[in-house]
């Protein structure tokens, strides 16, 4: 990686990470605008190696959703998600991701924000990096990933990662809502701001606002950090940690007993 696409992965992740803690606007000084518009200006004139990734789809997204949930079981609601075009993200995804796993009343239901290219290209949540995270967060408190539902608000990808739109979310919520309804998890584990928002429509500091309980349709609701932002900021694994054992605390469980 050249030390300009080093620069900029950097950037994304500082942002990224500024996101998630609730961080709205940044102050940035005309000497460093100037200093960027002269940077772009001058990458502009080199060639262009490979096309630039798609725009993010609009966001004039239908102000409600347009979703009928008639599926009755999980299965059929799943084969109407997989044609669903209630939002512009139908139009770049390769795979819905409607979510898998314990649908019996499991102890959990983690929700996270969207699925990444991993999951598009699987046609299944979390299995990418942060997935592999989630993975070892479900096994330190005790389960193994088949008996936790795992689930995202949109169930389509948004180009090139980005964040869902409110819109995007509010247009996909039916089929979580009808999901929840029917899988009835004893507690459910909001993974990041994105999630936290999407289901609960409000705009919080995901770092104050973790390990407060709340209620989503009278299911208890642990918020806390979304793995992939604990990949980037591992310092934050021990409040994660913390807000999963106030979960097992909960459910009246403890964390089992490491060997060795
Ligand atoms: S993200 Fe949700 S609402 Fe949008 S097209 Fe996909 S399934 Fe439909």
């Amino acid at each position: 990686m050249s030390q300009r696409d080093q620069f900029i992965s950097d950037l994304e992740n500082f942002l990224e990470d500024q996101k998630e803690e609730g961080v709205q606007t940044l102050d940035i000084s005309p000497e460093t605008l100037v200093a960027l518009k002269a940077s772009t200006q001058k990458a502009d004139q080199k060639p262009a190696a490979k096309p630039a990734s798609p725009r993010p789809a609009s966001s004039a997204a239908p102000p409600q959703s347009t979703v009928n949930v008639s599926g009755k079981t999980l299965e059929e609601i799943a084969g109407q998600i997989r044609v669903c075009s209630a939002c512009p993200l139908c139009n770049s995804r390769k795979n819905t991701v409607p979510g898998e796993g314990n649908a019996n009343r499991p102890d959990i239901m983690f929700i996270g924000e969207g699925p990444g290219a991993d999951e598009d290209a699987q046609g299944r949540p979390f299995v990418g990096a942060a997935g592999q995270l989630l993975d070892k967060m479900i096994k330190a408190m005790g389960y193994q990933r088949e008996e936790v539902f795992i689930a995202n608000i949109v169930k389509c990808r948004p180009p090139g990662n980005r964040v869902p739109l409110p819109a995007e979310m509010d247009a996909c919520l039916p089929w979580l809502r009808a999901q929840t309804a029917l899988i009835q998890p004893k507690i459910i584990v909001a993974l990041g701001k994105t999630a936290v928002q999407g289901l609960l429509h409000e705009e919080v500091a995901i770092t104050r606002f973790r390990g407060t309980w709340c209620t989503y349709e009278g299911i208890n609701l642990m918020p806390t950090y979304h793995p992939a932002y604990l990949l980037r900021s591992p310092g934050k694994k021990g409040e994660a940690w913390a807000d999963l054992k106030a979960v097992l605390n909960n459910l009246g469980k403890e964390p089992p007993i490491k060997k060795g």
